[in-house]
């Protein structure tokens, strides 16, 4: 009887890895091209590339583009170098 629920126990280990594993893969095949949550309103940042939420980023009007970016200092960088 004990073995018989080691087994699962084992088992439902495996499969969590298992699970764990492909979600990892899921993301790093998939960089820049987010799907789905809130995952789909990370922008990176103009200077560091640090991804943020779209939301919660600086913005920047450069001619017909916008800029975004994680600080106020990396705001203060790009505007220094154009
Ligand atoms: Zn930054």
């Amino acid at each position: 009887m004990r073995l018989i629920v080691l087994g699962l126990l084992l088992v439902g280990t495996l499969w969590l890895i298992r699970q764990a594993l492909r979600d990892r893969r899921r993301q790093g095949g998939g960089q820049g091209r987010a799907e789905g949550g809130a995952e789909a309103h990370l922008v990176p940042c103009a200077v560091c590339h640090t991804f943020i939420p779209r939301d919660g980023a600086i913005t920047l009007k450069d001619g017909a583009e916008t800029r975004h970016f994680c600080s106020e200092r990396c705001a203060s960088v790009f505007r220094d170098e154009h």
